[in-house]
């Protein structure tokens, strides 16, 4: 078994001087020319990390990416170790005593179905998929956080949830759905996601909501399709078509404009196939819809089928209404959110305190409905490219500070 050297468990501040070494000796020449330069040895989890952005997999394909997680919580002795959970999670636990809280920390592990473009080493192995949202380094920063679990030997049980499928929305729910959470009697649970256009390792925390609450709407319409020379023998959903989308504009607004509102993106709208000579018959409008409080999107919801039964009913339509990947809003303690604040100050981490929610979505929000606890960002650098872009990089120097900021919270 290995023991962690003293380098890395010292403070957050020598770690952060050893962040950039390649600057320190700027400068200075080397007295024995003679003697090549050797390739400067990655640290142990930028490798880690690394290995991981190789493997990607697709959301509910994480099979690698599970047992190479798996392989290494074993090396540190967690007291149960849990396999295959919701299809291809792992949750590791460390438990102390009954009497102490019991606190749980997620990762999502999980890669887009994106085609890499970086000029790297360990760009992703396979061709079209690749972690282009930096889960491959929340992977990392919890498996250091794991190192110094077992090193240091926190008071509190520690639960360690590695969560595939977040991409799409449905892993949270299977880990809650295999009921292994159940047994350790969670008291808080704490997430995270780096940011980039942030200061590198900068917190970023929010009380209430910190990320929007979507939903995917396929509203299919059923008419009836004729010849193209005589469209009143059939029904053609069109024209409600049309005012379908007029309406949903009419009730929907930009969450800029309004924060209580549900925003409505239209993604994909069909009308019959491409026949000159045939009436259009059904149809198809898809949108997604977000919002930064559950009760908002729910009424909205309930309001927009009642609209589209109305006007279905005047053009003589039938209809159905599907909903995909819905996401909750990410709901932030506020006790939680203030151990995130109170451990950020404690490291001596730069904070930001931001007042509108996020409007991207994730699926933390499923514990939320569970477990008291907080979701909060970490700055990946103000000149990280967007996340999903083709050449977005993790940053590899929030690692150590990520890990050792959720050990704190475990404090
Ligand atoms: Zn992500």
């Amino acid at each position: 078994m290995r023991r962690i050297n003293e380098l890395e468990i010292n403070g957050f501040t020598d770690l952060r001087k050893s962040l950039k070494p390649k600057f320190r000796n700027y400068g200075k020449r080397p007295t024995n020319c003679l003697i090549k330069p050797q390739p400067q040895k990655k640290p142990k989890m930028t490798h880690i990390r690394h290995q991981l952005h190789r493997m990607a997999e697709l959301s509910g394909n994480e099979k690698h990416t599970h047992d190479f997680i798996a392989e290494h919580l074993r090396e540190l002795c967690p007291t149960h170790l849990h396999t295959n959970v919701g299809g291809y999670g792992v949750v590791a636990a460390w438990l102390t005593t009954h009497t102490a809280p019991t606190i749980a920390l997620r990762a999502d592990i999980d890669a887009l179905p994106i085609k890499e473009t970086l000029d790297k080493d360990y760009i992703s192995a396979t061709d079209g998929v690749s972690h282009k949202c930096g889960h491959d380094g929340h992977t990392a920063i919890l498996l250091r956080t794991a190192e110094l679990i077992h090193s240091l030997k926190p008071h509190c049980n520690t639960i360690l949830i590695f969560q595939p499928e977040e991409e799409t929305g449905q892993g949270a729910r299977k880990i809650l759905d295999s009921k292994i959470l159940k047994q350790y009697n969670i008291d808080k649970i704490f997430g995270f996601h780096n940011l980039p256009h942030y200061d590198t390792g900068c917190v970023v925390i929010k009380h209430n909501t910190f990320a929007a609450a979507s939903i995917g709407m396929t509203i299919t319409l059923q008419g009836r399709p004729t010849h193209a020379a005589h469209p009143e023998k059939g029904i053609n959903p069109t024209m409600a078509v049309a005012q379908i989308i007029m309406m949903i504009n009419q009730e929907c607004a930009n969450l800029s404009d309004n924060p209580q509102a549900v925003q409505a993106t239209p993604i994909h709208t069909r009308i019959g196939n491409i026949a000159f000579g045939t009436s259009a018959g059904e149809a198809q409008v898809m949108y997604t819809l977000r919002a930064w409080n559950n009760c908002n999107m729910t009424a909205t919801l309930l309001h927009l089928e009642n609209e589209i039964s109305k006007i279905c009913l005047q053009h003589n339509l039938t209809h159905h209404i599907e909903y995909c990947e819905a996401f909750a809003a990410v709901d932030n303690s506020a006790a939680e959110v203030e151990t995130i604040h109170r451990a950020a100050q404690k490291l001596g981490m730069p904070i930001q305190w931001i007042d509108t929610p996020f409007r991207w979505s994730e699926d933390f929000a499923e514990y939320l409905k569970h477990y008291k606890g907080a979701y909060f960002g970490i700055g990946a650098g103000t000149d990280s490219l967007e996340l999903h872009h083709p050449q977005y990089n993790f940053n590899d120097e929030i690692i150590e500070p990520t890990a050792r900021l959720l050990v704190e919270c475990l404090s």
